[in-house]
C-alpha cells in the first residue's frame, strides 16, 4: 500500500530571505513579517484573544476555591512554522505564572520544520532564547502523527503541554472532533494567506474549528480576506474587524457565542460504536489500581494535572510484577502497515524516549541509557514476523535504520553474523526505578499489601474493597492490575491472556562486556549492568509453575549467543533470572481507556437493526468512572507512558494525544463489538 502524506512526513521547503528570515517555497509566502516579529504576534495572537486578562480572571477564580485545581487552558493554533507564535505565548505564560490553571498548546502543521531550519529561524529572537533551547531539545521533525511534549516550568510557572499535531489541519481537527469532548478557548488562526493556501481556510476547517469550540471560544487572525470573514460567520463565529499590527489596518478577531448551538457533526464516523463518552465534571481524586509501570504512569499523568491519586498496591513492594525486572528495554515495534497499530507503537516509543530523559535528569537511579537497540536479520529469519521485510523507508533515520554487520558489530560492541534494522532512540532503563520516580509525584499515595477484590458504585463514587472492607473510595477509579483485572466485576470480560517470561542474569565475560547497545535476537542482550546481562525472554503459556525454569534459561542463552561473537557468551554463568507473568492479548496491543458496560452493550446492540449496528447513531456506553490501562504483554515500558498520559488526559476531559485510528486500536470495547458483529441477528 502506497504511503499517504498523512502517514509520511514531509518536511517544510524554505528560502531564507536577506533579513534571514525564513520564507515558504512551497506557499511562496512568509512565515512572519520580519519587521513586526515579536510585537506583532503579541499584537495579533495574544491581545487578539486577550490571553493575559483571561488567564489572570481564571486564576484568580480559581485561588478562591479550596478544592485542588485540574483546570486547563487550551489553545490551537493553525501552522505551526517556526513556533513563533508558541515561544510568545510561553513566554507570556510564564511572566503570568498562573499558580491554578496549566496551559495546553496544541498546534497542527503539515510541513513541519527540520529541526536546522528551526534552530536557524529561532536565533532571530535571542530573547527567546531560553525558550527557544527548551523547545529544540524536544522538537521531532521526523514523523508524522501527534506528538505530546512537555516543556519545563521555568521560573515560577508551571509546566505546560504542546502537542504537535503533524498532518493535514482538517483530517487532525475531525478526527479529534469525532472521538473527544474535550474543547479550545482560544484559537490563532495562522496557516499563510487565504490566496495562497485556501485549504487553510476552508468551510470545512472552519467547520471543524467551530466543532472544537468552547461557547465563548476566541480566535484571531491578521487575514481580513471577504472569504475567512464569510466563512467563519457562516461556521458560527461573531466576528469583527479591529486595528491591526503597526502600518497594517485591520485585523480580525472573534468568538464563538456563548448561547451558540453546538455545531453538528459533519457525518458520523463510521466506527463511532468507540467514540468517547463525554466527561462529568467530578472531584479530582483517583484510585489506581496496580503499581506496576501501566498504574504507576498513569498516577503520575494524573498528578501532574492537578488530581490526588492513591495507588494501591497487592503486593508489600511497587513493581512486583513484570514491571520488576532488573533491566527493562525500550524498543520500537516497526511495520509497513500504515495504520493505527503502526502509529500507536511509534508514537508510544517516541513519548517514552522523552518521559525517560526528563525523569532521569531528576531520578539519575532510573538509570535510562539511550544506547540503541539492534534487531538482528540473521536471528528472525525463522519466526514469521521478519523484521528483515521491514521496509524502513516508511520511517525516519532518526528511528529506524539499516546497518550492514560491520556497522551492526561496531554499535554492538562486539561481532555479530549479520546486518539489523537500528533504532538509536531505543534503551534500557531500571523499570523499578522508573516506577519510584512516577510515584514520587507529591500528589500521590502509594499502599501496598492493599489487595483489590470487589468495586462498587454509589451515586458519587467508587468504594473499593478488600473481602468485606472498604479501601478507599474515590469518582474515579483505574484498573492496571495486569492479568488480576480478569478477577474484577467489572473488568473481568476483558480477554486477557496470561504469558509466563523468564529472564535470564548473565555473567558478563571480556567480550560480552564490550555490548554497548541491545541486541535483540529471538532472544536480547542487554549491556551489562553491574556485571550481570539481562538476557530474554521466553514465552510460555504454562503459568501454573512460576519457578525458574534451567530450559527457560537454555532457550534464551540459544537465542542470542550463537549470533555474537563465537565463545563470548559464557552459557554456564546464568546467575539467577526472574519469573513474571506478562498479560497479553489477542492484536497485541493493550486495552486502554474507559471500561465498557458490557451487558448494557450487549442488550444495546443486540436490539439494533443490521445498519444500525454498521453505522450506530449511539456510543458504547461505559462504566461511569472506571477506566483501565492493561494487556501490555512485553511492550509494557514502550506503551505505559503514553497510555497513561492518554488516559489521564481523557479523565481530564483534554484534548487527546492520540488520533481516532490510534485509540481505537487499544479501545477496551473492541474485542466485545468483533465478537458481536460476528454473532448471527437473523433468528
Ligand atoms: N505560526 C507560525 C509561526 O509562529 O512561525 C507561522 C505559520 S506559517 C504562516 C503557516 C504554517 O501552516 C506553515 O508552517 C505551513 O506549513 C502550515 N500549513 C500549511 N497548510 C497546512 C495544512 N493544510 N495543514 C496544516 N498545516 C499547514
Amino acid at each position: 500500500m502506497p504511503s499517504t502524506p498523512q502517514d509520511n512526513i514531509e518536511n517544510a521547503d524554505l528560502q531564507w530571505q536577506e533579513s534571514g528570515a525564513p520564507y515558504s517555497t512551497r506557499f511562496d509566502d512568509i512565515y512572519f513579517s520580519s519587521g513586526g516579529g515579536l510585537d506583532e504576534t503579541e499584537h495579533v495572537f495574544l491581545a487578539g484573544n486577550q490571553l493575559q486578562p483571561r488567564w489572570s480572571a481564571r486564576d484568580q477564580a480559581l485561588a478562591a476555591t479550596t478544592a485542588p485545581s485540574t483546570e486547563h487552558f487550551t489553545i490551537a493554533e493553525l501552522g505551526f512554522g517556526t513556533g513563533l507564535n508558541f515561544l510568545c505565548c510561553w513566554r507570556a505564560w510564564q511572566q503570568l505564572a498562573p499558580q491554578h490553571l496549566r496551559l495546553h498548546y496544541i498546534a497542527c502543521e503539515k510541513y513541519p520544520l527540520q529541526i536546522d531550519a528551526l534552530r536557524q529561524a529561532l536565533l532571530e529572537w535571542p530573547e527567546l532564547e531560553a525558550l527557544s533551547e527548551a523547545l529544540l531539545e524536544v522538537y521531532p521533525d521526523h514523523s508524522a502523527g501527534f506528538h505530546r511534549l512537555h516543556l519545563p516550568g521555568l521560573a515560577d510557572a508551571a509546566a505546560i503541554t504542546l502537542d504537535l499535531y503533524y498532518g493535514d489541519a482538517t483530517q487532525t481537527l475531525a478526527a479529534q472532533a469525532e472521538r473527544s469532548t474535550a474543547r479550545v478557548d482560544a484559537w490563532f488562526l495562522d496557516g499563510f494567506a487565504p490566496r495562497v493556501n485556501p485549504k487553510m481556510w476552508s468551510e470545512d476547517l472552519l467547520a471543524q474549528i467551530a466543532r472544537l469550540s468552547r461557547n465563548g471560544s476566541t480566535l484571531s487572525t491578521y487575514s481580513v480576506a471577504g472569504q475567512v470573514v464569510r466563512g467563519l460567520r457562516s461556521a458560527g463565529f461573531e466576528v469583527e474587524k479591529v486595528k491591526g499590527f503597526g502600518q497594517k489596518r485591520q485585523m480580525l478577531v472573534g468568538h464563538y457565542p456563548q448561547e451558540a448551538r453546538p455545531p453538528s457533526p459533519v457525518g458520523l464516523p463510521k466506527r463511532s460504536w468507540l467514540n468517547l463518552a463525554a466527561q462529568a465534571s467530578r472531584p479530582p481524586q483517583v484510585i489506581v489500581i496496580g503499581a506496576g509501570l501501566a498504574g504507576c504512569s498513569t498516577a503520575h499523568s494524573l498528578a501532574r494535572k492537578g488530581y490526588r491519586v492513591l495507588v494501591l498496591e497487592q503486593a508489600d513492594s511497587i513493581a512486583a510484577g513484570a514491571s520488576g525486572n532488573r533491566q527493562a528495554v525500550l524498543q520500537c515495534r516497526l511495520s509497513n502497515a500504515l495504520n493505527g497499530t503502526r502509529q500507536f507503537n511509534l508514537q508510544a516509543f517516541l513519548y517514552a524516549t522523552g518521559e525517560f530523559a526528563r525523569l532521569n535528569q531528576d531520578y539519575p537511579e532510573v538509570n535510562w541509557q539511550a544506547c540503541g537497540v539492534m534487531n538482528l536479520d540473521t536471528a528472525f529469519s525463522a519466526r514469521k514476523e521478519r523484521c528483515v521485510d521491514v521496509d524502513l523507508s516508511d520511517y525516519s533515520p532518526r528511528i529506524a535504520q539499516r546497518l550492514d554487520q560491520h556497522a551492526t558489530s561496531e554499535v554492538a560492541g562486539l561481532d555479530v553474523d549479520g546486518p539489523s534494522n537500528y533504532l538509536s532512540l531505543g534503551g534500557w532503563l531500571s523499570p523499578a526505578q522508573l516506577c519510584h520516580a512516577y510515584l514520587a509525584h507529591p500528589n500521590i499515595e502509594l499502599r501496598c499489601n492493599a489487595k483489590v477484590q470487589r468495586l462498587e458504585r454509589d451515586d458519587h463514587a467508587w468504594h473499593v474493597y478488600a473481602h468485606d472492607r472498604e479501601l478507599a473510595c474515590a469518582p474515579t477509579v483505574v484498573i492496571a492490575n495486569s492479568i488480576s483485572a480478569t478477577q474484577l466485576e467489572q473488568s473481568a470480560p476483558l480477554p486477557i491472556v496470561p504469558i509466563r517470561g523468564q529472564v535470564s542474569y548473565l555473567q558478563a565475560t571480556a567480550s560480552t562486556a564490550n555490548i554497548a547497545g541491545v541486541i535483540c535476537g529471538q532472544s536480547y542482550i542487554s549491556p551489562a549492568l553491574d556485571g550481570l546481562h539481562s538476557v530474554g525472554a521466553s514465552y510460555s503459556k504454562n503459568i501454573s509453575d512460576l519457578a525458574l525454569s534451567e530450559k527457560e534459561h537454555q532457550q534464551n542463552i540459544e537465542g542470542i549467543a550463537p549470533h555474537l561473537t563465537k565463545g563470548a557468551v559464557n552459557a554456564d554463568a546464568i546467575a539467577g533470572g526472574r519469573v513474571s507473568v506478562r498479560a497479553t492479548t489477542g492484536d497485541r496491543m493493550p486495552i486502554v481507556g474507559p471500561v465498557p458496560d458490557f451487558a448494557a452493550f450487549e442488550t444495546l446492540y443486540s436490539a439494533l437493526g443490521q445498519r444500525e449496528r454498521k453505522h450506530p447513531n449511539t456510543h458504547m456506553p461505559y462504566v461511569d468512572g472506571l477506566y483501565v490501562s492493561v494487556g501490555h504483554g512485553s511492550h509494557g515500558l514502550s506503551n505505559a507512558p503514553l497510555c497513561g498520559e492518554y488516559l489521564a488526559s481523557i479523565i481530564a476531559n483534554e484534548m487527546l494525544p492520540l488520533q481516532s485510528k490510534v485509540l481505537e486500536c487499544i479501545h477496551p470495547g473492541r474485542f466485545f463489538l468483533r465478537e458481536l458483529k460476528r454473532r448471527d441477528y437473523s433468528r
